[in-house]
């Protein structure tokens, strides 16, 4: 992998003139902080955007933003609830209020292309409304060329690669919470992180068609895990991986018309 360019490791003037002469696109990683079941650790959300924007900004010349690594509250129908002890979420407003302000704050800096890398199931909406304001105010502002691609990165799973990874049927992304896809995945990238003697065996959590408030943690998935990951291997998560990375880099290519060979060597 050629060099990664972290925004926050480089000093204001080398930031200024890459932003003016390069017109890179910043890529920014935004996860949580949510308990994955008893296999794996809480910040799964937030290692993997963020491993798959440093994977990507090198091939595009692009930069990476430091991760927003606090999202939305967990949904016990998409990532077991949000009552788990780890589990640590923003209002909705709170995440809409900081994706604003800082797509906002790169404008102000003369960033015109962004890409905002989900790791969370439950931010999607939030990140949207985010952007939505951003974009808003900025037009009010007079800046009306600021281009962002929102991608929930699971969204770059080939068909291939699903009937690959889930032989006996692939059960839906909200099932999927510290399921096959997260855990193989971290297993390639952090193995050192991930217990699969501890990994949960129970078939998918069934819900009603329906919520009740206030949630009866009762009625959830006592593990966290809302289906078994014990399938899960190393080499699925590297086949998933790349495939996001390849998949990733090459939208962004195409939506902001990027030189196929736009790498960044080495300063
Ligand atoms: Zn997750």
């Amino acid at each position: 992998m050629s060099k990664i360019v972290r925004i926050s490791k480089l000093d204001w003037q080398t930031y200024d003139s890459l932003v003016r002469e390069t017109s890179p696109v910043v890529m920014l990683p935004i996860g949580s902080l949510e308990q994955h079941g008893p296999h794996l650790p809480l910040d799964c959300d937030s290692v993997i955007p963020t491993a798959i924007s440093e994977h990507v900004a090198p091939l595009i010349g692009g930069l990476v933003a430091p991760t927003i690594t606090y999202g939305y509250k967990s949904q016990p129908k998409s990532g077991g609830g949000n009552h788990f002890p780890g589990t640590t979420s923003l209002d909705a407003q709170t995440l809409i209020f900081v994706v604003r302000d800082v797509i906002k704050e790169f404008a102000r800096h003369g960033v015109r292309r962004m890409a905002l890398v989900i790791g969370h199931y439950e931010n999607t909406m939030f990140v949207i409304e985010g952007i939505d304001l951003a974009l808003r105010e900025l037009r009010a502002d007079g800046i009306h060329d600021m281009k962002i691609l929102r991608i929930d990165y699971w969204d770059f799973t080939s068909q291939h690669t699903l009937d690959t990874a889930y032989p006996d049927g692939f059960p839906g992304w909200p099932l999927e919470h510290a399921g096959v896809m997260e855990t193989s995945v971290m297993l390639h990238l952090h193995p050192e992180c991930v217990h699969m003697d501890r990994c949960p065996t129970h078939g998918p959590v069934l819900f009603p068609p329906f919520d009740v408030y206030p949630f009866d943690p009762a009625r959830g998935s006592a593990s966290g895990a809302l289906s078994s990951a014990k399938i899960a291997t190393p080499e699925k998560g590297r086949l998933m991986f790349e495939e996001y990375v390849t998949g990733i880099s090459g939208a962004l290519r195409d939506e902001f018309k990027l030189a196929a060979d736009r790498s960044r060597t080495a300063r």
